[in-house]
């Protein structure tokens, strides 16, 4: 989901005050509120027109968010229109992402699409084969080679959608999806909402103390917080452990 900014303008006619909402990028009027500055989009996917293989071109589309921002629920949402479209769609997800079902791609929402596990981002290349989208969840857990195999697949003229994590529970960036953000045609953050003040979250906060980067069990182990609510717990969680050491 992306934002538009809504700006209020007023205007004064024949001693009456008229108020503007000036939206960017523009929405329709019927979605803009008049008390709320921020308001939420859709991606507007580019037309594919149906075109001979060798004549199409293919462009990288990535989302990318923290746990609980709704990437899946949006991967998902972009093919099932490709579906409607009648186009033919593949989705893949890497192997060791099996938390809720082997084989569909489930959101927290429990949105469901089914998914191939492949063991790595090199199946893909073959799987998809002429395909004409191509849809990746949980890119982040792929080695290096997903890049390359996300350039070729667009370079061959397919869509691809790429749904990621783009940080690690310690706010460092996750992987590969910094280097295919900077690839990509278009990159869609979504955003969580902070569990502890409400805010706008962008941070995956793990509630366990493992540090090990890649920890699969989602709800009970993470949270998803606000920057300013992920900082004060980690300074929280400093100062534990300087006291536990006796420093
Ligand atoms: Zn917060």
């Amino acid at each position: 989901m992306a934002w538009a900014k809504v700006v209020p303008v007023s205007h004064f006619s024949s001693g009456r005050k008229y108020i503007y909402f000036i939206a960017n990028p523009p929405v329709a009027a019927s979605k803009i509120k008049a008390n709320g500055l921020l308001i939420p989009t859709m991606f507007i996917e580019p037309t594919r027109r149906r075109e001979p293989p060798h004549l199409r071109t293919g462009w990288i589309e990535v989302i990318c968010g923290s746990m609980f921002s709704g990437k899946t629920e949006e991967l998902i949402r972009r093919l099932t229109r490709a579906r409607i479209a009648r186009l033919n769609v593949r989705i893949f997800k890497p192997a060791l992402d099996t938390r809720y079902h082997d084989e569909n791609i489930v959101s927290h929402s429990a949105l469901t699409i089914p998914s191939t596990p492949v063991q790595s981002a090199g199946q893909i290349l073959n799987l998809a084969g002429s395909c004409d989208v191509v849809g990746i969840d949980e890119a982040q857990f792929f080695d290096q080679e997903i890049v390359d195999v996300c350039t070729t697949l667009a370079n061959q003229g397919q869509r691809v959608i790429v749904a990621g994590l783009d940080m690690d529970f310690s706010g460092k960036p996750f992987g590969c999806i910094p280097q295919l953000m900077s690839m990509a045609e278009y990159i869609t953050k979504v955003h969580a909402i902070c569990v502890v003040c409400g805010d706008v979250a962008h941070y995956s906060y793990r509630l366990v103390p493992s540090q090990e980067r890649v920890l699969l069990g989602e709800t009970d182990s993470y949270e998803a917080r606000c920057r300013r609510c992920f900082n004060l717990a980690d300074r929280v969680k400093n100062e534990e452990r300087r006291t536990a050491h006796g420093e």
